[in-house]
């Protein structure tokens, strides 16, 4: 059986993707997620130069934090230091410099970061880095660099995580104002006293192995259909996350088609 990718729900804004994968199964869908989490690339700070900092951060802990910013990536114009042909010395193809300088009193936010490419900036504008007291300064010049997730988590480009398709059916259901008032996620309702079943709920529901274990009444099944769900920190949309890490994973089957 042919794989099919069914989307279910897809929220551009928020970077959440879910989709149903039929024919297919969990060895696959865990392959898929480990590539996301460990091998898809994204940009982050690797080198901070601290000019000034009398924050109340040490220099430490406001690089641990800078590093942790996502970075808007841009897969096409950018490799990695080991892939570069620069050999690793740094060029504008395997390098992106980031510069921040305030005085200002009050917060300092990411969009006060300035970047050398207008493509690739900090992505949540209103992210606070540090709070400055009158008089106190910063002036950082910050390289970032394209790396994933396996060399450090703050590569890493979203989440991932995946379950089989759960199936419910009510059958003669013993207390059905209990289960309905129990169903905090709106899978059961009560109309008429009897309990209905709203679809729409039952995929993000948590709860499902606790109604059927409530009442016998309630079955509980899962079909081989995987609910895949892939939640974007920003850097890449969900989509370009998934054609990279299918890409990544064709590359490996070839370089080990090679080898055979
Ligand atoms: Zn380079």
């Amino acid at each position: 059986m042919a794989i099919k990718i069914e989307k279910l729900k897809e929220e551009k804004k928020r970077g959440i993707l879910k989709f149903m994968l039929k024919g297919s199964n969990e060895v696959f869908a865990n392959s898929i997620r480990r590539l996301i989490i460990e091998e898809v690339p994204t940009l982050a700070i690797e080198d901070i130069e601290i000019k000034e900092n009398s924050s109340a951060l040490f220099d430490e802990m406001l690089a641990l934090r800078i590093g942790l910013i996502p970075i808007k990536t841009d897969l096409k114009s950018y490799t990695s230091k080991e892939k570069c042909k620069c050999e690793g010395v740094g060029c504008a193809q395997c390098e992106l410099k980031i510069t921040l300088k305030t005085n200002k009193k009050g917060y300092v936010y990411a969009s006060e970061a300035e970047s050398a490419d207008p493509k690739c900036t900090f992505v949540y504008e209103k992210m606070p880095i540090v709070k400055l007291l009158p008089k106190q300064k910063l002036d950082l010049t910050m390289t970032a660099v394209l790396n994933n997730g396996r060399e450090h988590t703050k590569w890493t480009p979203g989440w991932a995580f995946y379950k089989k398709e759960p199936v419910i059916t009510i059958n003669k259901v013993k207390n059905p104002e209990l289960i309905a008032q129990k169903s905090t996620d709106n899978v059961f309702t009560l109309k008429n006293k009897k309990l209905e079943l709203n679809e729409d709920r039952i995929y993000d529901s948590n709860l499902l192995e606790y109604y059927a274990e409530l009442d016998g009444g309630i079955s509980l099944e899962y079909t081989d259909n995987i609910l895949f769900t892939l939640e974007s920190w920003g850097q890449l949309s969900c989509k370009e996350i998934l054609h990279k890490s299918s890409e990544i994973f064709l590359e490996k089957i070839e370089e080990m088609e090679k080898l055979i």
